[in-house]
């Protein structure tokens, strides 16, 4: 028997990976439990690369090199016409999702990452934490990471009232094959992380790594994501609703979503955005549709179990940050934790009391920049700050989360693993 200390991760995402990592780094003795039999890497489509994600990846002695990435300089405005009406300068890269979840997975012992394990509860004990699976195993450690994602079995179990609240838009979606886009959308978009605005509604297209992670031009993809308001709940129910007349809920498979909705789709994307980017939507193959939701929970910690990532706070993704705040979620949960030895409660609300104020101020933004777009159902009037996003300019200026993971201040959020 080892004296180490013991945490039980649920989820092998890039939360839980991280969390486990940073953990075994400072002698903890860390498994993950994941739900999912099968490779996760398959999952993402584009994802934005942030500065403090490529640190916190070199804390855990995982480089990632940027040069896997795509890289845009600018950001533009295209109007309908095509013209351009706004630019500003804004390198960053594109990666592909399992860019980031690949190394992390591969680092970690197979033996320790166990697949097939879907949490059923949770039981505290006098001096610990027991996870009981489905299947009717159980686990027992010192501390239980909830890396579980958005729709959280930890979280509804200790606050089944925190649910996703939805709001008040979708977005549609889809990716192609750089080959299947005209040369004029390639010369207007492929620097550049085009936004297109119409009245509420906000398209962005940009380029992403093709399959297998490809950067070789001609074997990129295109993405494009386009937020449109749905307040009625009865034109919601209809859009994930199959030919057959079965509603899926807030989550339809695509090959289900109706040919008639798809059309419609298309054309309108040809009528409202410049011909460069309503051709994106024109000729991916298949269109994907999100119900866009948000969540503020009012607790991270409850005895020996800490939420983190999207278990913890979800913010639209209006912020391109899901990955980069359930990183440092990981690394505050560890370096408040330290090697175990300590007292873990109290460890526990400092932690909870960082994550609570950054996942509030993600949210929050994530929100304020939604607003162009909507701000859902029975929502309280919007606060003055949210007049700022009306203009297109300043929700360009002020998208993704720079303001709040580089003014941060660092002993707050920016906590180093102290490797
Ligand atoms: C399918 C998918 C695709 C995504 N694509 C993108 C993208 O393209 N771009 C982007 O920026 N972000 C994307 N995200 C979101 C982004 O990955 C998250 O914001 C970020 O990964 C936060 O990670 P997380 O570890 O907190 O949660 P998640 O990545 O959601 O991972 C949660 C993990 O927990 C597992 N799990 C859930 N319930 C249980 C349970 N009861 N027992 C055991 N395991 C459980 C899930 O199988 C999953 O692996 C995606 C997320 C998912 C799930």
């Amino acid at each position: 028997m080892s004296d180490r200390p013991t945490a039980i991760v649920i989820g092998g995402s890039i939360g839980g990976l991280f969390a486990a990592s940073l953990l075994r780094a400072q002698g903890w003795n860390a498994i993950v439990y994941e739900r999912s039999r099968g490779d996760l890497s398959g999952r993402g489509a584009g994802v934005g690369i942030t500065r403090e994600l490529l640190d916190a990846m070199g804390r855990i002695g995982l480089p990632f090199d940027p040069s896997i990435g795509v890289s845009v300089r600018s950001y533009v405005w295209l109007g309908a016409d095509g013209t351009v009406r706004h630019e500003h300068p804004r390198p960053m890269v594109a990666s592909a999702w399992s860019s980031v979840y690949r190394p992390l997975r591969n680092a970690f012992p197979e033996a320790d990452y166990r697949t097939g394990m879907s949490l059923a509860r949770i039981e505290e004990t006098a001096d610990g934490v027991t996870a009981i699976f489905e299947d009717g195993s159980r686990a027992s450690g010192d501390l239980l990471v909830a890396a579980d994602g958005n729709l959280s079995t930890a979280r509804a179990q200790y606050q089944p009232d925190a649910t996703p609240r939805y709001a008040g838009y979708v977005a549609w979606r889809g990716v192609v094959s750089e080959g299947d886009v005209p040369e004029a959308t390639r010369a207007a978009v492929s620097e550049h992380l085009a936004f297109s605005f119409h009245e509420g509604e906000l398209m962005l297209t940009m380029i992403v790594p093709g399959a297998d992670d490809d950067v070789r031009p001609g074997h990129r993809r295109y993405y494009f994501i386009w937020y449109r308001p749905t307040e009625n709940e009865a034109a919601l129910a209809d859009l994930h609703t199959d030919a057959d007349g079965k509603n899926h809920g807030l989550s339809i498979p695509p090959p289900l979503i109706r040919p008639e909705l798809q059309a419609e789709v298309r054309a309108a994307a040809r009528a409202q955005f410049a011909p460069e980017v309503s051709a994106v939507v024109g000729a991916v193959p298949q269109l994907l549709l999100q119900a866009i939701t948000d969540l503020e929970t009012p607790r991270l910690v409850f005895g020996r179990t800490a939420l983190i990532g999207d278990a913890a706070f979800i913010a639209r993704p209006h912020v391109a940050a899901g990955i980069t705040k359930a990183a440092l979620n990981a690394e505050a949960l560890a370096v408040a934790v330290g090697d175990g030895t300590g007292d873990l409660d109290a460890a526990l609300a400092t932690y909870a009391a960082q994550a609570s104020d950054f996942g509030k101020a993600m949210v929050g933004h994530a929100r304020a920049l939604g607003s162009y777009v909507g701000s859902g159902p029975d929502s309280p009037p919007p606060p003055p700050e949210h007049a700022r996003y009306r203009d297109p300019v300043n929700v360009m200026l002020d998208y993704g989360a720079p303001s709040l993971l580089h003014d941060a201040d660092p002993a707050k959020f920016m906590v180093s693993a102290g490797t």
